[in-house]
């Protein structure tokens, strides 16, 4: 089925901004709570979003196999679940009702006011119920910099990482969509030079600047993915703070990798691209430095190019970007993840989510954490207020943005963005 939905050309009848991330070209999917406290699956065009569930009712779907309820959920699970000549059909339609030549629905008042919902009027949600997380470990620059902090900068990268895509389970219960704050969490942790460990609050609270896709029932048990089918099961991909507090995790992570130091939290924005919307964006990936097993080798371009971007705004001050980086550093591709994932035959299911791993680029402004960005606290950041961030302080927001751009379209992801709570005090 073609790709219609994606013709640059094609202009909508909602208002879009020039920079908007959520051109008619995009048509993300996410879950949202209604004026009339009803939870529903839509999509966002500009400013505007869409009740999908209504559309749906009023027949605008109609000629596509869908379940009388498919949008009429909590989450996108069951829709993913239809595989991806669903998502495909759905979204050539949807650009077809808001295309500027159509007046169906344009022209149709008492609809419009059932469909549409300005963005002050919804409440997004966690777009999928998330069964399983695992975090992968896939940038280069990321391991090779933390490697050399923490070990030997000779040696940096351990003797798996150029053969494995590295990765761990995750905690999907800790899930959060933008805009829920975090609290600082307590843990044990090891101070310099003390032999035994002392239980507080972290005072190294990090974020993690990451992509996550989001899978369609893949394999059943037993059965691997081949790497050329890999993409075919993933939907799509949301921007993620894997927030991390660096001091608990240096003290528990061995031997059997991070556990409490990363379980506090982790939040995703809240509209999910589509693979299929960032098809335009596809680039090649770094050269492999050394020879891949043969179920990790790959055809054809299998990185992304997305311009990423994290700011910290202090409370009550203005934001500073403290990092610019890019999705299509990523040494190992996604393809390669879900792969690696299954070879063993370890299922994969609707509403999965896998993280790519803190995503550094090859220059210091281009790390994707402040561990990295402030060298383990040696050079801290300077913020437009005057003040310094070697991690992030109580009320400090973290905000990560993303997007593609190319011959004048831009594809966007939105915001995650998160406020960073003292400890839980219990009243
Ligand atoms: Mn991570």
């Amino acid at each position: 089925m073609p790709l219609t939905a994606n013709n640059p050309d094609r202009k909508s009848w909602l208002h879009v901004d020039k920079n908007s991330d959520f051109p008619i070209q995009n048509i993300p999917f996410g879950v949202f709570l209604t004026r009339d406290d009803i939870v529903t699956i839509g999509t966002r065009i500009g400013d505007t979003a869409i009740d999908l569930g209504a559309l749906h009712q009023l027949g605008y779907f109609e000629g596509i196999p869908l379940t009388d309820d498919i949008f009429l959920q909590d989450t996108l699970n069951d829709f993913i679940a239809d595989g991806r000549k669903t998502w495909r059909a759905v979204r050539n339609r949807i650009a077809d009702i808001f295309d500027s030549n159509n007046k169906t629905l344009k022209d149709n008042k008492h609809h419009k006011e059932i469909v549409l919902f300005r963005l002050d009027e919804i409440e997004m949600q966690l777009p999928v119920q998330i069964g399983d997380y695992t975090d992968f470990y896939s940038s280069i620059e990321h391991a090779t910099n933390v490697g050399t902090m923490f070990r030997d900068p000779d040696n940096a990268l351990l003797p798996n990482w150029l053969h494995i895509p590295v990765g761990y389970h995750g905690r999907s219960s800790s899930i959060i969509p933008s805009g829920i704050p975090v609290h600082r969490p307590q843990g044990q942790t090891l101070p310099n030079g003390a032999d035994a460990p002392v239980f507080g609050p972290s005072r190294l609270v990090d974020f993690e600047l990451e992509m996550a896709f989001i899978t369609t029932d893949a394999n059943d048990l037993g059965e691997p993915i081949p790497i050329k089918e890999a993409e075919e099961y993933i939907f799509g991909l949301v921007l993620l703070n894997d927030w991390s507090a660096r001091d608990i995790q240096k003290w528990e992570y061995v031997p059997l990798g991070p556990f409490l130091a990363k379980s506090f939290a982790s939040s995703i924005s809240p509209w999910i691209v589509t693979l299929d919307a960032l098809e335009p964006y596809r680039v090649e990936g770094p050269k492999p430095l050394k020879p891949q097993l043969e179920y990790l080798q790959f055809k054809g371009k299998k990185s992304y190019d997305i311009n990423l971007e994290v700011s910290i705004r202090p409370s009550g001050a203005k934001e500073t970007v403290v990092s610019k980086s890019n999705f299509k550093y990523m040494y190992w591709n996604m393809a390669q993840q879900l792969a690696h994932h299954t070879i063993n035959g370890c299922p994969i299911n609707s509403g999965d989510m896998m993280g790519s791993g803190t995503i550094s680029g090859p220059t210091p402004d281009s790390y994707g954490s402040m561990l990295e960005l402030s060298w383990r606290g040696e050079k801290p950041i300077k913020m437009k207020d005057g003040s310094e961030r070697s991690f992030i302080n109580d009320n400090d927001t973290v905000i990560m943005r993303g997007f593609c751009e190319k011959d004048g379209t831009r594809i966007g992801f939105g915001e995650v963005s998160t406020k960073l709570l003292p400890v839980f005090k219990r009243k």
